[in-house]
């Protein structure tokens, strides 16, 4: 396909291509872009981009944190330092750096200084179990974490550089306060995200600039390039953060960073700073549109992106009651570089089926094949297939993934396609409707989940013999996980010593709700797994376990009122509402009847957030200082302890 300045049409002989703009863009590098002829000059790294940023406007705030206000100046000279320490450690183009930091304004700080250092990033969550901490830092080979001393003592033994940049700071401060010159190129990676992978280990995919710097120009042309304020939420675990940090201080925005303390406290945010931009899971869009109070939050927002996961009908419904600025419909793999499509939805319209993910953005084109790598006839489903500038590097380590999943791209003859997994097909308007996936890969929570790879960690257990792992929607809008394990004949290890096993090695989002115990899987004709013959489960408590009662009046009140609209006997101090079952909408009728039993008002995040007996009652009662922080909070405080006690 000839590259032009305008959308090529839906080509008529192929009739399933699509294909985005070529945008010009003073950040566009110059080296591979062309238009018409003419090659454009630029920054050829997210760092040199965010330093032109901060010559051109050194005095606006760019960054947020808690009551922190810093400057443009104020982060880029502070990156620098971090820069020149880290280079005076030897990270340099291509080197790995583990980023292991709560969200802070030191956490910005730190990644700014990986990439002017040159080198990449490679988040690690401190919320993760330690065993897949160390898994990350020994598969990336990182020479060098980045963390702070607070959790420091999580740092697994591994033989990377431990660099504190509290407990370093003095050392750090000497440093001169002026950029580096040689911080790389376009083809250097930018960054090394981790996601669930089928066979059975987690994958690293590698990103670098020129992907990165071609996403954001097209994010220039789909939300144009006036700064505003935008409420960063997304970890930076999760490639998305890559828009809410860079794409904003590359283009003068206000970052407002959300840190730990969960979604509750989003509204409020939203409202204080005068949030003009905001992107998130439908996930997460649906817990704080629960509230129509929250919901009234989003009023002021003029650009709202959702995606990462279906977009429901019925959120969007519900949000566009409350907003009147722009929202977008996006989507993409991290294998091409954050967003791939987007869909600016019509002020007016109803959906009542699908709404579409869109077209693609700006240097990226979109195929929808068959089997044979054919294009379908107009209209069908197929695989899609994403071409283009944000076809990233390949798979970390492992050039035999790579090959499987980027092939060359024959349709436009040129680059490479990556192989999304995702069935789709063009509507007539030449807008692209999901329609599911062609393999065991799903979002749960806006999560990115393989069901083979916890498949893979059960069978790790010496006790197991088979396992199988579902996602069941037995109750609409219920999707939880559901592992189904074959003991080795004679052994007697039990669902919950299973379970305490995979939240030791998994993120808390990957391990089932429950752990059912079979003698045999059941099977299909031609002998393999009948994942749709598995028992539907019911929800089970925790009665007979002893320790697990109320405690005081409030935890009493909590639990009989969970137990009441779940229809079960019991509910345990310690067990998660949502895994015993409760759905979205439950939590209104939980809302209604604890107000009127508490005689008090109860914002309905905090029923979101707060997931078991213990939490909600510690936070409604407000009586210890630990249960005002959310249940994430506490896990990650938790896996801190426990990490901490095991060194
Ligand atoms: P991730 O690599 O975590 O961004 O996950 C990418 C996958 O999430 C895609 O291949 C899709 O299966 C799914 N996905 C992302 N955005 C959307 C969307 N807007 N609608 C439906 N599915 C989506």
């Amino acid at each position: 396909m000839a590259h032009g300045g305008k959308r090529a049409d839906v080509d008529q002989t192929w009739g399933v291509l699509q294909e985005g703009n070529v945008v010009p863009s003073e950040t566009m590098f110059d080296s591979k872009i062309r238009v018409e002829g003419r090659t454009i000059p630029g920054c050829k790294t997210i760092a040199c981009s965010f330093e032109e940023q901060a010559a051109r406007t050194p005095d606006t705030i760019a960054l947020v944190f808690q009551d922190q206000r810093i400057t443009y100046r104020q982060l880029d000279e502070r990156s620098n330092q971090l820069a020149r320490y880290l280079r005076s450690l030897g990270v340099k183009p291509e080197t790995l750096v583990g980023v292991l930091m709560e969200r802070s304004e030191k956490l910005v700080i730190a990644l700014l200084a990986v990439l002017k250092a040159g080198g990449a990033y490679v988040p690690l969550d401190p919320g993760y179990p330690r065993e897949r901490i160390v898994f990350l830092v020994e598969d990336s080979q990182a020479p060098f974490i980045l963390t702070t001393q607070f959790i420091a003592a999580i740092v697994p033994t591994v033989a990377a550089r431990v660099v504190c940049v509290d407990g370093e700071a003095p050392a750090i401060a000497g440093q001169n306060a002026a950029p580096l010159a040689d911080a790389g190129s376009e083809e250097n990676l930018m960054y090394v995200i981790y996601t669930s992978g089928s066979t059975g280990k987690p994958k690293g995919v590698m990103v670098e600039h020129r992907n990165v710097l071609s996403f954001f120009a097209a994010m220039d042309e789909a939300l144009g390039k006036q700064p505003g304020t935008w409420l960063a939420v997304t970890s930076i675990s999760f490639d998305i953060s890559v828009l809410e940090l860079f794409w904003t201080l590359t283009r003068g925005f206000q970052v407002v960073l959300h840190g730990d303390e969960g979604a509750h406290t989003i509204p409020q945010e939203i409202l204080r700073h005068g949030i003009t931009h905001f992107q998130s899971t439908p996930s997460l869009a649906r817990m704080i549109a629960a509230d129509p109070r929250s919901l009234a939050a989003f009023g002021g927002v003029e650009n709202l992106l959702l995606g990462g996961e279906v977009l429901p009908v019925s959120l969007m419904n519900t949000l566009r009651s409350a907003i009147t600025g722009h929202v977008y419909n996006v989507y993409g793999p991290t294998e091409t570089t954050i967003w791939s499509t987007v869909y600016s939805i019509p002020q007016a319209a109803e959906f009542t089926t699908n709404i579409p993910i869109g077209k693609p953005l700006a240097n990226t084109r979109a195929y929808i094949l068959d089997s044979e790598l054919r294009p379908v006839a107009a209209g069908e489903s197929g695989e899609l297939y994403l071409s283009g500038e944000g076809v990233v590097r390949g798979y970390w380590a492992h050039p035999e993934w790579t090959s499987e999943r980027f092939i060359p791209d024959r349709i436009s003859g040129t680059g490479r396609m990556y192989r999304t997994g995702d069935v789709a097909r063009f509507l007539p308007d030449g807008n692209i409707e999901f329609l599911g996936r062609s393999d065991f890969q799903l979002k749960l929570r806006g999560f990115r989940i393989e069901l083979e790879e916890i498949e893979a960690t059960l069978e790790q257990h010496p006790a197991v013999r088979q396992a199988v792992v579902v996602a069941r929607e037995d109750r609409p809008g219920d999707q939880r996980l559901i592992g189904y394990v074959v003991l080795h004949d004679g052994n007697a290890a039990t669902a919950s010593s299973l379970r305490d096993m995979l939240a030791s090695r998994l993120p808390e989002y990957m391990v089932p709700s429950q752990i059912v115990l079979m003698d045999r899987l059941p099977l299909t004709a031609n002998g393999k797994i009948d994942r749709n013959g598995l028992p539907v489960v019911s929800i089970q408590s925790d009665a007979a376990v002893a320790g697990n009662e109320a405690r005081n009046e409030m935890e009493r009140t909590v639990a009989e009122t969970w137990a009441e609209i779940l229809g079960v006997e019991f509910v345990g101090l310690h067990q998660n509402f949502f895994d015993l079952g409760a759905t979205s909408l439950m939590v209104p009728e939980v809302q209604i009847e604890l107000q009127r039993k508490l005689g008090r008002e109860i914002p309905l995040t905090d029923l979101f957030e707060f997931h078991t007996v213990s939490s909600l009652a510690g936070h409604l009662s407000g009586e210890q200082l630990a249960s005002r922080t959310s249940d994430r909070a506490q896990r990650r405080l938790a896996a801190r302890n426990r990490s901490a006690a095991s060194l």
